[in-house]
């Protein structure tokens, strides 16, 4: 993810050592400036977007603008005005009601193929400042950890190179860098690799920027160590996250629980959701102070309005999916043979339950957003495998999912299409797992799972005369 030797750059490095722009000039604008800033482009229908309560991205490059317009002109290294332009583009676009954004064409940096988003403005002479306007993904830390040195040091370079718009962060994860020009991209690729000590991330048909939860940094569901686990698959696949040759985009996403706060289960090709195999830990003492009113439910989330005492029964009880959960108003019981580690009843009383200790990870596959065949969550293979280092035992997987999706897979097809086209049952036999009662979504309807003739004593063939013997009519 770095330039080697640079991984742990920011342990010494400060701001001072790499920036670019003094505290006057960051600070080089009045809030009355701000306030009385005119775009150079009438813009009427993007100013309606700043009336409303919520704030206004509109705004936002706006104060960008305004800052920029204030810089020496020797501290940028592309037109000053990109930002109106930018607003004078997309309010043309709000009044013709379509884009004049040419997506794509071949940019990018030495020896990638992913990691920037070429994009050109079809209103070069009109808005000279947007002609061009590529995008660069830059792989975040796991988890999105960073020092003000280093937010402040990744701004300063993007400032000078290009239009000083960030989107932080992508859906995918990333931190993304937005608007530049095509001869800018090296410079900041060294500047990013060689002062910042971090990558460019995925786009194309590639493994996109791997992103996982918070985990066990902050997080005690955490089952596994998801920003460990994240990190590794984003070394080891290095060549897969750079060098496009996929059938379509690949995404890992790591959540430590099945809270799912990176909502691995809808978003990503490989979903790793932290689980355990024992049982829930019970408190009992803590149970009956939940019930008592000494503690607050869900942590004193929903606190601002008054929801009545709580009720046990009501709110955690009757809310178990597996309905597995008593409460004889002294000790709360659980058949955990049946739980389907909803993480309902954890969340509502965190002190009293804990996930358990025998933990690891479920394997899911083939979620995505709906461009072909609609949005898709992903389909639990493998129930439990343990997150243990070197990973050997995901890494097989992984392997073997892309042989036979590179193999199988048409052009664009995400493994959820071509999980749904060759059948759970093909699938399951590249894993080499058996199948499980989860993998059928609605039995009779559409069984996914079918008896090989190998599989039946006596195969397929029987003797019609025998069989008649026994069945006369
Ligand atoms: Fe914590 Fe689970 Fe969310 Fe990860 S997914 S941050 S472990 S609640
Ligand atoms: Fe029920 Fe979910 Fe709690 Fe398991 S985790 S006992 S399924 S509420």
């Amino acid at each position: 993810m770095a330039a080697e030797g640079q991984e742990k750059l920011w342990e010494t490095k400060k701001y001072d050592d790499v920036r670019i722009y003094s505290d006057e000039e960051i600070w080089n604008y009045t809030d009355e400036e701000l306030a009385n800033y005119k775009c150079k482009h009438d813009i009427p229908l993007l100013e309606q977007l700043e009336e409303g309560p919520w704030p206004s991205f509109v705004s936002d490059i706006k104060q960008e603008a305004l800052h920029r317009h204030k810089l020496p002109p020797d501290k940028l290294m592309i037109p000053a005005d990109v930002c109106d332009d930018l607003l004078g583009q997309l309010e043309l676009s709000y009044v013709e009601k379509e884009t004049h954004w040419k997506h794509g064409g071949i940019v990018g940096v030495f020896g990638y193929g992913g990691g920037v988003i070429g994009r050109y403005s079809d209103q070069q002479e009109r808005f000279p400042g947007i002609a061009h306007f590529h995008t660069l993904r830059v792989n975040q830390p796991a988890s999105k950890f960073y020092k003000t040195d280093y937010l402040r040091a990744l701004c300063d370079i993007w400032e000078y190179r290009g239009s000083g718009l960030t989107n932080m962060h992508g859906s995918t994860g990333d931190t993304v860098l937005l608007g530049t020009f095509t001869e800018q991209l090296e410079p900041i690729f060294f500047d990013l690799t060689h002062d910042l000590g971090v990558d460019l991330g995925g786009s194309g048909s590639n493994l996109r920027t791997p992103s996982c939860c918070v985990g066990k940094a902050r997080c005690e569901f955490a089952c596994y160590d998801t920003q460990d686990v994240c990190y590794e698959l984003t070394m080891y696949y290095q060549d897969e996250l750079h060098r496009p040759a996929f059938p379509y985009k690949f995404k890992f996403k790591f959540d430590g629980c099945p809270n799912c706060c990176v909502a691995s289960i809808a978003r990503a090709d490989m979903s790793y959701i932290g689980t355990w195999k024992d049982d829930i830990r019970i408190d009992q003492e803590a149970v009956r102070a939940y019930v008592a009113g000494e503690l607050k439910p869900n942590a004193g989330a929903f606190g601002d309005r008054d929801w009545g005492p709580f009720d046990i029964q009501k709110e955690v009880i009757d809310l178990c999916p597996a309905q597995c959960m008593e409460w004889d108003g002294k000790e709360l019981k659980i058949d955990n043979k049946e739980c389907v580690r909803c993480m309902h009843c954890i969340n509502v009383m965190p002190r009293a339950l804990r996930i358990g200790t025998d933990t690891g990870c479920s394997i899911l596959f083939g979620a995505k957003a709906p461009i072909l065949e609609g949005a898709q969550m992903s389909l639990l293979a493998i129930p439990f495998i343990r997150v243990e280092k070197p990973y050997d035992e995901i890494k097989a997987i992984v392997d073997r999912v892309w042989d036979w999706w590179m193999e199988e897979g048409k052009n664009r097809e995400r493994l959820g299409e071509l999980i749904q086209r060759k059948s759970i049952q093909e699938f399951i036999k590249v894993l080499g797992v058996p199948a499980i009662p989860q993998m059928v979504k609605e039995p009779r309807s559409n069984p996914s799972i079918f008896w090989s003739e190998d599989e039946v004593p006596g195969g397929w063939k029987r003797d019609i005369k025998e069989f008649r013997k026994r069945h006369p009519r």
